[in-house]
């Protein structure tokens, strides 16, 4: 039997018309049985989300700030419920709810709590809307002592609450859950995400469809290139390296609960619910068997620290004690390109810039290098398909596209599992690195 999770994004939630195509999208189809609601976000450009605004309420009323300033932000908040209470035709009086948060947000409640209500909000409605069950996720979702989600207590009293209701519908709000201390805690900025996926896995459910403003993922950025396809499978494995260089659409959290279930992912719109949307499978063998690749994504604002010393290649250990220092530090490096008798540490400039004069000191007292040079400014580009596994002429096509369109790659790295090319070029030429490579595997554009 089919069951679905479903998880709406807050640009899904902006206002009762979206409301409504949620309902909509809802009713069409009995399975999707478990939804998980975010905060009502934009509804335009210069618009502002709940979220934020409700953070907002929480800084004013901890800085003092006369009540007026706290007022005004607050009477937005309960205006757009209202409105969406109103447009939705709903006998339902929300007033007591928001004098509670108010009054919990001036006198006792943490910083979590405020944002939290946003997603609270936003799920008693849903779930008076479409007639289904409300369960509070502070009843459900667990976060243990050190702040990070408990997944077994979870995953078995949610569980547990979710058979309770049968088949009649269930609306859980996504973003937060409880400590063991009883406060409200929330997860990392769309977190939504990720109470989705617990649902998923707890309910049982055979698909979480992720509903958002966009039709799934696109090969690649649509800021660099115009109309990019749309990716129509996706690995979980592809998606982590292509998430991790910057592509973002999910929650990096939200992957692990659904993919050890095996539990695909649908990245839906909800303005376009006829579109397939983004499939993130555990593994797509025959799926797009003619795509060599999957997805281009980058990022800049990488260093590269390059250390000469000769002999190196012969002497045991030095690699180690290249990498204890940037340990020590506390810095993580992303890719360590080396030659004979050189190494290179790429890492993020952010993060290096703090530390770099004591990180350069220390490598000089430690490893007495005959060169120590400091690169800015490069910008990392990951190729990722696995259609390129044992694909013969991929890195040359790679290659042969950047160099055409005239950059310079100042850095190579494939991991022997053949997922990835990983390429290094200055800062100044990323965007027309990115295009060269798309063009090259997808001409038709
Ligand atoms: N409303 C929260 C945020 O804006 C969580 C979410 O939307 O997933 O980050």
């Amino acid at each position: 039997m089919e069951i679905k999770t479903v998880k709406f994004g807050g640009s899904s939630l902006c206002d009762a018309a979206h409301f409504r195509m949620v309902g909509d999208i809802i009713k069409s189809d009995p399975s999707r049985l478990f939804v998980v609601p975010s905060a009502p976000g934009k509804r335009s450009r210069d618009d502002v989300k709940i979220t934020d605004m409700l953070y907002e309420c929480y800084r004013l009323s901890r800085e003092h700030a006369p009540d007026e300033a706290f007022d005004s932000v607050y009477e937005v908040i309960c205006g757009r419920y209202r409105q969406i209470i109103e447009g939705l035709g709903l006998a339902y009086d929300i007033s007591g709810e928001l004098e509670y948060i108010k009054h919990a947000i001036l006198h006792r409640a943490g910083r979590d709590y405020a944002a939290s209500r946003g997603e609270y909000l936003s799920g008693i409605i849903l779930a008076k809307f479409l007639g289904f069950d409300f369960v509070d996720a502070e009843n459900v979702i667990f976060f243990g002592e050190n702040g990070a989600l408990d997944s077994e207590r979870t995953v078995q009293e949610l569980t547990a609450e979710l058979k309770r209701h049968g088949e009649k519908g269930v609306v859980i709000p996504g973003f937060y859950g409880i400590m063991p201390n009883g406060t409200v805690k929330t997860f990392s900025r769309g977190g939504s995400d990720v109470t989705g996926s617990i649902v998923a896995l707890a309910s049982g459910s055979t698909l979480y469809e992720n509903w958002t403003d966009v039709s799934g993922f696109m090969v690649a950025d649509p800021r660099i290139v115009d109309n990019p396809r749309v990716i129509g499978r996706i690995t979980y494995r592809e998606l982590r390296e292509l998430s991790y260089m910057g592509a973002s659409v999910l929650h990096q959290d939200s992957i692990f609960p659904v993919r050890n279930a095996g539990i695909p992912i649908n990245i839906k719109n909800t303005m376009r619910p006829e579109d397939p949307g983004t499939m993130i499978v555990a593994d797509a063998p025959d799926y797009d068997s003619g795509r060599v690749i999957t997805g281009i994504a980058g990022k800049k604002g990488f260093s590269v620290v390059t250390i000469g010393h000769d002999m190196m290649n012969s002497e045991i250990g030095f690699g180690r004690r290249v990498l204890e220092v940037f340990e020590e530090y506390g810095l993580s490096f992303e890719h360590l390109p080396s030659g004979i008798d050189t190494m290179s540490v790429v890492l993020s400039t952010p993060e290096f810039e703090k530390k770099r004069e004591r990180v350069l000191a220390s490598l000089g007292h430690m490893i007495h290098p005959d060169t120590l040079t400091v690169e800015d400014g490069l910008a990392l580009i990951a190729v990722v398909g696995r259609g390129m596994v044992r694909a013969k002429g991929t890195a040359a096509r790679v290659f042969g596209s950047v160099s055409d369109a005239g950059v310079n790659i100042k850095m190579i790295d494939q991991g022997s599992d053949e997922l990835n090319i990983i390429l290094g070029v200055e800062e100044a030429d990323f965007e027309k690195a990115v295009k060269a490579i798309y063009y090259e595997f997808l001409p038709e554009g």
